[in-house]
């Protein structure tokens, strides 16, 4: 089975506009998310794109400060602070990455935890390590796990889950998620030993590493869920028909061979992807709740 990402996402976005209706009727607040953009990379630029017009569809308010690649790490803090202070802001997002002379942790430590909806902040790590309800989880990491109950269903208990990658973004909270799950849980990384062993053993296996279809065939369980949070743009030789372009997308994984052994796989582009700004607005949804007067 290939699992659907796009589609995943389009019901998850339909049921957060459905819950941010009911909010507006009920209480009159309209859930809204700024959007930091230092410089003018243009990853960065479509990415933002796309997060305006899916926070706007789904009937949130959405900002955007857009700063020049000139501004220094002082002035984008004293930004954040007066974000943090207005009520009227109800998540904030800091687009990464910024400019080499501002230190993104520095930034990450000043944006207010009850508003950090790409849960990057020490306080909400630290929440999804306790297993709080209250933490703000990263939104990647979030969507592979609804990806893979998509083919197990809702209860992972007992799955042995190998992670390969370790980072703060998406391996270790996509790691404590499968934990809160009650799997088992492997985390892999550059320095592990016997990397094909440990991923044989996976019955479900996540790949965050950003290397171009490095998991390969011969890795992985028959009837495995693969998870391939990869993003990788590489030369197309237009060999499989699809690619007119000079470069492509493609997943952490071997797709074509792997999907021949394993149960389930998310395809790269339309898997893990488009769930994370569908996350992303979860989250904002979220922390508008929870910084209602009332809550
Ligand atoms: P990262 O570079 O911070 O971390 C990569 C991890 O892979 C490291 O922890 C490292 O230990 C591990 N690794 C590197 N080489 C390895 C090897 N040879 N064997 C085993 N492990 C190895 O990257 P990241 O931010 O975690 O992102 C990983 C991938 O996911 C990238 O391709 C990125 O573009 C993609 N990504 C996608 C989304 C999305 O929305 N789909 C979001 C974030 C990241």
């Amino acid at each position: 089975m290939i699992i659907d990402g796009k589609k995943a996402a389009t019901e998850l976005l339909a049921t957060l506009a459905n819950e941010v209706t009911a909010l507006k009727e009920s209480t009159d607040i309209t859930p809204s998310l700024t959007v930091v953009l230092v410089g003018e990379d243009a990853a960065s630029q479509v990415y933002v794109r796309n997060k305006i017009k899916q926070t706007v569809a789904v009937g949130m308010i959405s900002n955007e400060i857009r700063l020049p690649d000139t501004t220094s790490q002082a002035e984008l803090l004293a930004q954040l602070l007066t974000l943090n202070s207005d009520d009227s802001v109800h998540g904030i997002l800091v687009q990464l990455p910024l400019p080499k002379h501002i230190d993104e942790s520095v930034v990450i430590a000043a944006i207010n935890p009850e508003k950090d909806v790409d849960g990057f902040h020490a306080m909400n790590s630290g929440r999804l390590l306790n297993g709080e309800a209250g933490a703000l989880v990263p939104c990647t990491p979030q969507g592979c796990i609804i990806l893979a109950k998509q083919y197990l269903g809702d209860d992972l208990s007992g799955q042995h889950a190998v992670v390969i990658g370790r980072s703060n973004i998406v391996g270790k909270p996509v790691a404590l998620l499968l934990l809160q799950e009650n799997c088992t849980v492997t985390i892999a990384h550059s320095r592990t030993k016997n990397l094909a062993q440990i991923c044989q053993q996976a019955d479900i296996l996540v790949a965050a590493v950003g290397r171009a279809e490095f998991v390969k065939a011969s890795w992985v369980k028959k009837g495995a869920t693969v998870i391939d949070v990869g993003i990788n743009r590489i030369e197309a030789d237009g060999s499989d028909g699809k690619v007119n372009g000079k470069a492509k997308l493609v997943g952490d994984v071997d797709f074509n061979a792997v999907s021949e052994v394993c149960g389930a796989i998310t395809p790269v582009p339309g898997g893990v992807g488009p769930m994370t700004i569908a996350c992303l607005l979860k989250n904002t949804l979220k922390a508008a709740i929870r910084q209602a007067p009332s809550a």
